[in-house]
């Protein structure tokens, strides 16, 4: 079986496997327990936040809550900064939809609810965001990598357009889809919020963070034993806190060979394609992750592409997997993207794992399911 679906999940890294029985045998107790093992696997808890901030440079200026997603903490954010008087809201259109849905849920109970268009790079429509940036937003949200595209937002940029204009915006962002992939540190992208989460980046599922710059206030939105400064009850997730932390240890020692491994995948990807006779569309150009490739194969539709690679053991995505039962692609239609393209497009994304060989392998099952479909309608 050949796994071409990384923005979707990843497999845990090994190393993180090796250490389970180790963190099992030693920090299995309560981290609330006022006994010493209650108190070591607290301190071990500490550590591995620690270690968080310090990998991101943020050790001076922000804090970090463990949650059980990274759809919680862009909840957080956004749900637990709201408040009464909460002015105006931009947040982008081509966000998850945990970021995309809450939002949405804002806007209905009254909030007012702005959406800053992409172009057709997939990126945030500087002018539509300058445009919309007025004195009185008092929260931003725009993700740094797409998840669909892999588009990269200037997150750094924007920010220093939204201060310019409030200096007390507060902004957030989604970096799931960059956190281990690219390399940046908080302080370069002077963010006020940003979210992650551990299973993009082979650690478990089910555990998110959020770094919450020092001063900024939020109110819980879930309630209960007060753990986490009473930002988000529920008895911390030992083992999954630490496959985050370890994940993001090795995924920043080793990106010098990550990084230039997958870039040559998705060349070599586009290469092989270049040479056949298929029709296709790449929606990935311009400031792109490599990891992340959206493609439309003309004439073509997804879902049946997608069973058919599934039989020839290729599993491919299409779109976000928390979304794929919906109809429609509200990100690619933003940024222009035709019906027909819409709908013949799959989504590629590699993880450090793959090969060239893989690669070589799913050019070959892409022709031969391409092909096949298309001679069966014609
Ligand atoms: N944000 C982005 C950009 C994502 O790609 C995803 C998952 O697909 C999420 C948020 C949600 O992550 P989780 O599965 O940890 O809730």
């Amino acid at each position: 079986m050949l796994f071409f679906d990384n923005a979707s999940t990843t497999k845990v890294d090994k190393d993180i496997m090796n250490d389970l029985a180790m963190i099992n045998d030693k920090y299995y107790y309560n981290p609330g327990g006022l006994y010493e093992g209650g108190r070591d696997s607290r301190a071990q808890l500490e550590h591995c936040r620690w270690e968080m901030l310090y990998n991101m440079c943020a050790e001076e200026d922000y804090d970090l809550v463990y949650t059980g997603s990274a759809t919680e903490a862009n909840n957080l954010a956004l749900r637990g900064f709201v408040k009464k008087n909460t002015r105006k809201i931009l947040v982008s259109m081509g966000e998850h939809p945990s970021v995309y849905n809450t939002a949405m849920e804002l806007k209905q109970q009254g909030y007012n609810v702005v959406f800053v268009n992409l172009n057709k790079s997939g990126c945030v429509d500087e002018d539509d965001f300058r445009e919309k940036m007025t004195s009185d937003v008092d929260l931003i949200s725009i993700m740094h990598v797409s998840n669909e595209t892999g588009a990269i937002n200037d997150i750094s940029s924007l920010v220093n357009i939204a201060k310019s204009v409030n200096s007390k915006v507060v902004f957030h962002c989604d970096g799931v889809q960059a956190f281990g992939k690219l390399q940046y540190t908080l302080p370069d992208l002077g963010v006020d919020m940003y979210t992650i989460s551990a299973h993009k980046l082979h650690g478990f599922k089910g555990v998110g963070a959020l770094y919450v710059k020092k001063g900024i206030k939020l109110k819980p939105i879930i309630f209960g034993g007060g753990q986490e400064g009473g930002l988000r009850a529920g008895t911390e997730n030992i083992m999954g806190i630490f496959s985050l932390s370890k994940a993001m240890f090795i995924a920043q020692g080793d990106w010098h060979k990550n990084y230039p491994h997958v870039e040559k995948l998705k060349e070599k990807f586009i290469e092989l394609l270049s040479k056949t006779n298929l029709k296709f569309v790449i929606h990935s150009s311009g400031n792109c992750s490599p990891y992340v490739v959206s493609i439309s194969f003309l004439g073509c539709r997804a879902e049946t592409v997608l069973n058919m690679l599934n039989d020839i053991g290729i599993y491919v995505g299409n779109g976000s997997a928390c979304s794929s039962r919906n109809s429609g692609n509200r990100i690619l239609e933003n940024m222009g993207v035709s019906k027909p393209e819409v709908e013949s497009n799959i989504r590629i994304s590699f993880s450090k794992y793959n090969t060239l060989e893989e690669v070589e392998e799913l050019v070959q099952g892409l022709i031969k399911v391409v092909n096949q479909y298309l001679s069966k309608i014609v």
